[in-house]
């Protein structure tokens, strides 16, 4: 039900009640004033009576009272008059000819006790009152009533009974009532329709307000209000509509402004622009306060660690690996995995690298063959951060409905990768020069800068964790005659084939590294000397083997091999690597392409001087 509905009910309620109200004070007011003109009117004849008896009774003219009474009888609306004599008077002078005794208890009563009775008969159709008033003996006045009657003053000399019909007078105030009702009726209606008239207006524009401003509340701003035909209420409408106007383009303004900065264009909208600005602010200040940390982080390491931080605390997601694909090389390389990669990446295949676009297996089962764990999903989602680099986050999940929530993340994610774009290349490009500063750029190698902060760093580590290394020193037999013979390009040609066989002939946790022309250093990780004299062996005739091309030429060189143990031969690294140029320089002294094992007792450290 409308307000106005409701007000029009509760109005007209309040004026039936009231005109209920109204009827019965009426009903009852008329009908108590009816009464009391019937029991005037009906004195007024006792009165008539009681004069006109007196004066028949004076003149002496007693037995001519009955026309007198037929008169007043045939007054209108006197349906009966009779007169009853009290027992003293009928004892003095006896019944009267018309036998004028007491007719009922009410006649007996009056004359008894001297005070009027009145009683009414109400039917539907007729209103009838009985009154039956006393006359009392008096010695005052202009007739003395002791004169004649043997009787006190005061004592009950008769009674005057009458029967008044007051049927039309119930008629008259009924009619009055009726116009009055009807009277009060017509004016509560007019109050109404002028109330109803005059509110219409106001309750309108209400109504307009309320539904523009749920319209609002849902973000619907286009919706205006309806001012209806009243100044007052056109003004209210006209200032309303006018912040509308604005609110929306204000908005609408801020949501496309803001909007602009986010990387992620198929984020949800919605119809609320307030709550796609709020949105946008909020992405873009996760993302601002994401690019400010990373712009501070150290290395690549870090700013991986940090995407991996958003992935797994924002984003919810369990089990993923962020994969470095150069796309120069082929090279991918797993840069950080919460539960291991489950894919075949790093023998350098990726599907979603390939096809740079993303590979979910609940769109195609099987949709990548070098994924291993087939009863997992993943979603692989590529990210060119520049020509030489792209980034693959490689997310696995246990069922279907976790990689549809993970899809929906996507663009969000990729957000996060785009901000980290910029500094990724420079640290990639930091990382690119620190490695080329510490790479040999002929063979590919580790330089000796690298050897340097190898003993700084993984020595002292490898002494706290009890790690034996073994060191080689090895150095090409009479290389300088290739040169000479050949030319320095063949000679070059030479040191490279030293670095693959050498390369090719240790575990990926050894380290090979160029310490200077045609000299190289393999320090072995957790080594004994069985194995580092196997290691050098292998070298030494895996090189002897090799073919040398200069020209239509080619020929095979050797090499000598130094080997100590580190820390049994010594626990200083670079007293080892002391020891294996010695050994180095001692095989050369006995022959040359052979394998020479430290060993203090033969080789002396006085034997060379010190070089380091
Ligand atoms: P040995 O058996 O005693 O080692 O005799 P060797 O001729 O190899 O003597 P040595 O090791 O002293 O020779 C080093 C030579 O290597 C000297 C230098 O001309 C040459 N060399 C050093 N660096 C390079 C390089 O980068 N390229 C080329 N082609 N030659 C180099
Ligand atoms: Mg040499
Ligand atoms: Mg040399």
């Amino acid at each position: 039900m409308s307000t106005r509905q409701k007000l029009t009910l509760t109005l007209s309620m309040i004026f039936l009640v009231f005109l209920i109200i109204m009827v019965i004070l009426i009903t009852f007011n008329f009908r108590d004033s009816g009464i009391k003109s019937a029991e005037k009117k009906a004195m007024l004849t006792s009165e008539i009576v009681k004069s006109g008896l007196t004066s028949h009774m004076v003149n002496g003219i007693m037995d001519k009272r009955a026309y007198f009474l037929n008169q007043i009888e045939n007054i209108d609306n006197v349906n009966a008059l009779w007169i009853a004599r009290s027992p003293s008077v009928i004892k003095q002078f006896g019944k009267g000819f018309n036998n004028e005794i007491a007719r009922d208890a009410i006649d007996k009563a009056v004359l008894n006790y001297g005070e009027v009775k009145k009683n009414m008969t109400e039917t539907t159709t007729k209103s009838i009152m009985r009154i039956t008033i006393p006359f009392k003996a008096t010695a005052f006045g202009e007739t003395n009533c002791l004169s004649c009657h043997n009787a006190k003053e005061g004592e009950v000399l008769g009674a005057i009974s009458m029967v008044l019909d007051v049927t039309d007078m119930r008629g008259s105030s009924f009619s009055t009532v009726g116009y009055a009702a009807i009277a009060i009726a017509i004016l509560m209606l007019l109050v109404i329709l002028t109330i109803n008239r005059y509110f219409k207006p106001y309750v309108n524009i209400f109504y307009s307000i309320k539904d523009v401003m749920m319209a609002a509340y849902d973000g619907d701003y286009s919706s205006r209000v309806d001012g209806g035909n009243l100044k007052e209420s056109k003004d209210v409408a006209n200032m309303l509509n006018s912040l509308l106007d604005k609110l929306q383009k204000v908005f609408l303004e801020i949501d496309k402004k803001v909007y602009i900065f986010v990387q992620n264009k198929d984020k949800e909208i919605s119809r609320d622009p307030l709550i796609n600005i709020n949105n946008t602010i909020d992405q873009l200040s996760e993302i601002y306060k994401f690019k400010q940390t990373i712009e501070h982080d150290k290395d690549l390491d870090d700013i991986y660690k940090r995407i991996a931080f958003v992935l797994k605390n924002k984003f919810n997601i369990k089990d993923f690996s962020i994969i470095e694909a150069d796309t120069i090389s082929g090279l991918k390389k797993v840069v950080y995995s919460v539960n291991g990669c489950h894919c075949d990446i790093e023998k350098g295949k990726c599907r979603a690298n390939r096809i740079n676009s993303i590979v979910d297996s609940t769109i195609f089962d099987n949709s990548c063959p070098f994924f291993t764990k087939t009863d997992l999903n993943y979603l692989c989602i590529p990210y060119s951060v520049s020509n030489e680099l792209n980034i693959i986050i490689s997310i696995v999940t246990q069922n279907e409905k976790e990689n549809l929530r993970i899809r929906g993340l996507i663009n969000l994610i990729l957000d996060y990768i785009g901000t980290a774009q910029p500094t990724i290349v420079s640290k990639k490009l930091m990382q690119i020069l620190n490695k080329m500063a510490r790479v040999d750029q002929l063979t590919g190698m580790y330089n000796r800068k690298y050897l340097d902060e190898f003993t700084e760093t993984v020595i002292p580590q490898a002494i706290r964790t009890n790690t034996p290394y073994g060191v080689l020193m090895i150095d090409i037999d009479f290389f300088k005659m290739i040169n000479d013979t050949y030319g320095h390009d063949v000679g070059d040609e030479g040191i490279r084939i030293v670095s693959h066989v050498i390369k090719d002939s240790i575990r990926e946790t050894d380290t090979a590294i160029r310490f200077g022309g045609e000299e190289f250093i393999v320090l072995l990780h957790n080594c004994d000397k069985d194995f580092i004299k196997e290691v050098a062996e292998k070298i030494r005739i895996n090189f002897s083997k090799e073919k040398i091309s200069a020209g239509s030429e080619s020929f095979s060189k050797t090499l000598s091999i130094g080997a100590v143990m580190f820390p049994d031969d010594s626990d200083s690294i670079w007293k080892c690597i002391k020891y294996a140029d010695m050994s180095l320089y001692y095989a050369k002294e006995h022959g040359r392409n052979q394998v020479v094992c430290f060993d203090k007792n033969i080789i002396k450290d006085d034997s060379m001087q010190d070089s380091f």
